[in-house]
């Protein structure tokens, strides 16, 4: 069989590692075992939506409503957009593969920082896209600039707060980029940590309506990480309605399911819940901090809810991880990025003492 030239190149992508995987591999105990490598909520989801999930479970024999209505009209008074502006994705993930899909074709290009999102790439390739990286992981207005007029890409990724290194990039320099991009580019800004930077610091806020009036713009949003519902699958788009337009007709139909329907409307409804999820990380995030100064390594100041360490010369990422991995604390090592790093999701209270109990011993 032959299978299309594109794959040839193109590396699996490689999840956080399941609980289930350390128990099989290493006998640990389930309940022992402490997940910081997928930036999951670590309140897990609001009573409400697990209610709300469990109350519609009797209507799992029907197909969704595939109008999303509903959900729509939530996130348009969310964030002050018409529902045509919107699209909705099995994560925001989908919304990513509609729009490879939609805009690429053999021999395009498509322009990303250095150390980013994995999946741009991946979507990239399976249309034959060749991938052109600033030499930054940080998301420079110069290096993009420059990296555009050179390689004219259809797609620019602007990841911020970005995913794997914490960073964010100024709702002022995004909009430089922006403009310095003509519309034959979608400038897409996956703002799948939005929630983390803005509470943090109001200069790295974008709201979709910052950024939808350029019609080459496309906002991706979440509720995967803030509102603690990585298991629903549920994402979106938000744009100029032409381009959403051109998205929906790569959709496949009852993309979400009944049930992701429910709880992500649900969890619209519940704000306290993403503040008081943001108000535990903000509390943990600092011991975090300390934690790698007292140890001696760095760390990238984090907008997301996740920290990412940088070791030096005599210490190894891979080896730290695998080291955690057989006590039972999974983490993120960011040696298939090219980084010397490890990526670690701000756990409750007690999965952050077990972490620091585990790492001191390894460092
Ligand atoms: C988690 C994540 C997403 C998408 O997650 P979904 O679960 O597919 O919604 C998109 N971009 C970045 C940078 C992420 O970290």
């Amino acid at each position: 069989m032959k299978f299309n030239d594109a794959l040839k190149d193109i590396k699996i992508y490689e999840a956080g590692k399941p609980i289930e995987l350390v128990v099989r591999e290493f006998g640990i105990d389930p309940k022992d075992v402490v997940k910081l490598a997928s930036n999951e909520n670590p309140k897990g989801c609001s009573i409400r939506v697990s209610q709300v999930i469990a109350d519609n479970a009797y209507k799992a024999f029907l197909y969704p409503d595939d109008s999303m209505f509903e959900l729509k009209d939530a996130l348009s008074k969310k964030f002050n957009v018409l529902s045509e502006n919107i699209i909705i994705g099995a994560g925001s993930d989908q919304v990513l593969e509609f729009l490879s899909r939609a805009l690429l074709s053999e021999g395009d290009s498509v322009l990303m920082s250095q150390v980013t999102f994995a999946m741009y790439e991946i979507y990239a390739k399976q249309m034959g896209a060749k991938i052109v990286r600033t030499p930054s992981y940080e998301h420079k207005v110069d290096e993009f600039i420059e990296a555009y007029r050179e390689h004219n890409p259809k797609i620019v990724y602007i990841c911020t707060p970005n995913n794997p290194t914490g960073d964010a990039t100024s709702r002022e320099d995004v909009l430089k980029i922006i403009e310095a991009v003509d519309e034959d580019t979608l400038v897409v800004v996956d703002g799948a940590y939005m929630e983390y930077a803005a509470a943090k610091d109001e200069k790295y806020r974008i709201e979709p309506n910052d950024v939808i009036k350029f019609s080459n713009v496309i906002y991706l949003g979440t509720f995967s990480k803030a509102y603690g519902l990585g298991g629903m699958r549920v994402g979106y788009g938000i744009g100029d309605k032409k381009l959403i337009n051109e998205l929906y007709k790569m959709r496949p139909p009852f993309n979400i399911t009944t049930l992701s329907l429910a709880a992500a409307i649900e969890a619209c409804k519940d704000e306290l819940f993403v503040e008081e999820s943001i108000a535990l990380h903000t509390k943990e995030i600092t011991r975090y901090e300390t934690f790698a100064k007292e140890n001696g390594f760095e760390y990238i100041d984090s907008y997301t809810n996740f920290i990412t360490y940088l070791f030096s010369d005599n210490m190894d990422s891979t080896e730290i991880s695998d080291a955690l991995l057989k006590q039972g604390v999974i983490i993120r090592n960011l040696a298939s990025y090219g980084m010397n790093a490890v990526r670690i999701t701000i756990g409750t209270k007690e999965q952050n003492d077990r972490l620091f109990e585990v790492l001191s011993k390894v460092v």
